[in-house]
């Protein structure tokens, strides 16, 4: 350990305090500049309770992600397998590397950093871990720039996994099997990783496709399989039998075999560029309709959902794997219905949970005696300046501080559904903008008639006080849920 490189961990570690010193106005910069990342982190894939650390720690320098941390957990304690559903944290490898992020005892020793808040930095803390994992990431950075023979990313896992010493005599990746195999899995299973963030065109009807449809990520394939995991069965489905389940639950009913489900009469043929999350494409080896072998349902403009193989289970796989096929792209409309708004939605507190649900007694409630929202609050305790998201696509009704509701923002996403977020710290919306689905619109705080920061949110069939319906049945229509 040099005084430069102990120098340079310092530095780190200061930026990392007075980052997540200040997180009010660390999250306020941050939203400030809103910009829809076109794809981001599949939250789906992360076991839950490490969602808003992993999101932490691959923010911490520009040439890391969520989806690379995600990945490399995934790699050091699952052997890169994304169905593993939990993530070990009490492992230690022959070598004596410790914990979720597996550090050595000297590495610690240098870069252990304290991701959980509690001012120590514990080796089996996985919190710590994990962020400790991005600061050593960052500092990688410096030793192995240089390399050009490869990415940064590469250069940076190949430090991780063999030292950076081994890179720098390489000046690239080592040629050791271990390492060449552990940056080619982590790379792979990054774009697996990640997803276009909700927000774009969908229809409900695709969100709900959608929703459905990632139920099942993990059941194994079957050929002729058509069923769902249950308490006693482990499901099996093949491509066509996933679709035509997912639709059936939804109310529409499917041909049984690929392409079938494509050509048939009901649905809207679509051009590629047009394709919507939700919409089924068709894969054809010899270009025909009737040669479709193979069919997925759309998750983005990169990835799909699919039942691929035997051997193989129900997974999100890129597109760009079926590169060199004929593709058919349909889409099929829900039962109909409807609240007048169209697109994705999304929570409207990443990481929360609730503490006083819809028409609970008591508290902060309407003359008729009960809550008409429900009451968020940060799982990791940072509840003041957390970041508030518009649920859906729609407009500013109004954004205005108003009496016992403090600072409010309402949202209007179509004829028959608004939105409301009260209590806030601050908005950053004006009346009559257009926001879009996961756009920030302001940060929770504990104005007007609020005990303690919290989020109180509604879901409304009208703008007005009164118009509430219950929004974690909203929420979990929409595949959306707090526990
Ligand atoms: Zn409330």
């Amino acid at each position: 350990m040099t005084v430069v490189r102990i120098l340079r961990a310092m530095a780190l570690l200061m930026v990392l305090v007075m980052t997540t010193g200040c997180s009010i106005l660390f999250k306020g910069d941050d939203g400030e500049t809103v910009n829809m990342e076109p794809v981001g982190l599949n939250t789906s894939l992360i076991p839950e309770q490490y969602l808003d650390i992993v999101m932490r720690a691959g923010k911490l320098c520009p040439e890391i992600s969520p989806e690379m941390i995600a990945a490399q957990i995934y790699q050091e304690v699952a052997g890169g397998n994304l169905d593993a559903k939990e993530w070990p944290t009490n492992l230690t490898s022959p070598a004596g590397a410790k914990g979720i992020a597996q550090f050595i005892d000297s590495t610690w020793a240098a870069y252990g950093t304290d991701g959980s808040g509690d001012n120590k930095a514990d080796i089996w803390n996985p919190f710590d871990g994990i962020l400790s994992m991005a600061v050593y990431d960052c500092e990688i950075v410096q030793y192995v720039k240089d390399y050009g023979s490869a990415d940064i990313q590469s250069l940076i896992l190949a430090a991780y996994n063999s030292g950076p010493g081994a890179v720098e005599y390489y000046r690239g990746i080592p040629p050791y099997p271990e390492t060449q195999k552990y940056v080619k899995t982590i790379k792979k299973n990054m774009e697996l990783l990640r997803v276009a963030v909700q927000g774009g065109p969908a229809g409900d009807f695709g969100a709900r496709v959608v929703a459905e449809a990632r139920k099942h990520l993990g059941v194994p394939y079957r050929w002729g399989g058509e069923s769902p995991k249950t308490k006693n069965s482990p499901g099996g489905f093949d491509c066509s039998g996933l679709v035509k389940y997912v639709f059936g639950k939804l109310g529409v009913k499917l041909p049984r075999v690929a392409n079938a489900q494509i050509m048939s009469e009901t649905p809207r043929r679509i051009d590629a560029k047009d394709a919507m999350p939700g919409d089924l494409v068709g894969i054809s080896p010899d270009g025909s309709m009737k040669g479709i072998d193979h069919i997925g349902i759309v998750l983005n403009s990169e990835q799909i959902i699919e039942a691929p193989k035997p051997g193989l289970n129900v997974r999100i796989a890129p597109i760009s794997w079926y590169a060199g096929k004929t593709k058919f792209y349909v889409r099929y409309t829900g039962p109909g219905g409807g609240d007048g708004a169209s697109g994705a939605k999304v929570a409207p507190l990443t990481g929360a949970k609730l503490t006083n649900g819809y028409h609970a007694p008591g508290g902060y409630a309407n003359p008729n005696g009960w809550h008409t929202g429900i009451d968020l609050v940060m799982k990791n305790g940072s509840t003041v300046g957390a970041q508030i998201r518009a649920v859906a696509d729609g407009e500013v009704y109004s954004a205005t501080t108003n009496g016992s509701y403090g600072n409010q923002v309402i949202l209007k996403h179509g004829a028959k559904l608004y939105s409301q977020y009260a209590h806030m710290l601050r908005f950053i919306v004006k009346k009559g903008q257009k926001v879009k689905a996961g756009q920030i619109i302001g940060y929770v705080g504990d104005s007007g008639n609020s005990h303690g920061a919290h989020l109180h949110f509604e879901i409304r069939t009208g703008p007005n006080y009164g118009d509430d319906i219950s929004p974690s049945e909203w929420l979990k229509q929409n595949g959306l849920s707090y526990g």
